[in-house]
């Protein structure tokens, strides 16, 4: 019998590679602080059941791109699928290439549209803080003010979105954390365990690869916070 499971694994498998300190995904500007200087300072292979829900969220970004391409959806043009990104800051750049957004023309205006997929709908009553956060930066970068996360139940392909406009001081706290983020790895200091703190956080370190390397330091008091502090 043909093993579909065993091909999917080889098909997703990655190699390792290594992080270089000073270079920075804007994709993970809302991971985890420590997690994100975990990934640095002891870099660990994707599991593969990690890879596979990177997959799945990467297939609907490709059918909501192919909606929006599409001749029978005339009232919106899909302009680019996804972007190159760069900021330079002091002693540090942020920049790979954005594949989880969309930019499109609609009633005249460009709107950058971030597509997330999720399990379900139900809860999702505003923005995820780390998917605004990271719309934010790729605002900041683009110039384009009209902001969308958009959010597409993988089961059933049913949609909600919500409107996300520039906000200059939340672009910048967002650079922010990689200014941290930056010094923690230069300075060789493990930041605080800021999803655990955290309660809108709380959800991540069910699938962080360094749960156990942090747990052996300790659980901190949860504090109650929508938003990220540093
Ligand atoms: S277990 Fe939670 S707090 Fe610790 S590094 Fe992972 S995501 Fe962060």
């Amino acid at each position: 019998m043909i093993d579909f499971n065993s091909l999917i694994d080889q098909h997703l498998h990655r190699e390792l590679r290594e992080k270089r300190v000073g270079r920075y995904w804007p994709s993970s500007v809302g991971m985890c602080l420590r997690k994100a200087w975990y990934s640095y300072k002891q870099p660990k292979e994707t599991p593969v059941e990690t890879l596979r829900i990177f997959e799945a969220g990467n297939l609907v970004h490709d059918f909501v791109a192919e909606v929006l391409r599409s001749e029978k959806t005339p009232g919106i043009e899909l302009l680019k699928s996804e972007l190159p990104f760069e900021l330079e800051e002091d002693g540090f750049v942020i920049s790979g290439r954005v594949d989880d957004v969309i930019l499109v023309k609609a009633e005249g205006k460009t709107y950058l549209v971030e597509v997330k997929s999720t399990k379900s709908l139900a809860y999702q009553k505003k923005p995820t803080d780390s998917h605004a956060m990271q719309l934010q930066l790729y605002m900041h970068a683009t110039g384009i003010t009209n902001g969308v996360v958009l959010y597409v139940e993988k089961n059933t392909l049913q949609a909600k979105e919500f409107d996300v406009p520039y906000d200059e001081a939340a672009a910048q706290a967002a650079i922010d954390r990689f200014r941290a983020l930056h010094k923690a790895l230069t300075e060789d200091e493990l930041p605080a365990p800021e999803a655990k703190r955290v309660k809108a956080m709380k959800w991540m370190c069910g699938y962080c690869d360094w749960a156990e390397e942090c747990g052996a330091t300790g659980t901190p008091p949860t504090i109650d916070e929508n938003l990220v502090r540093l």
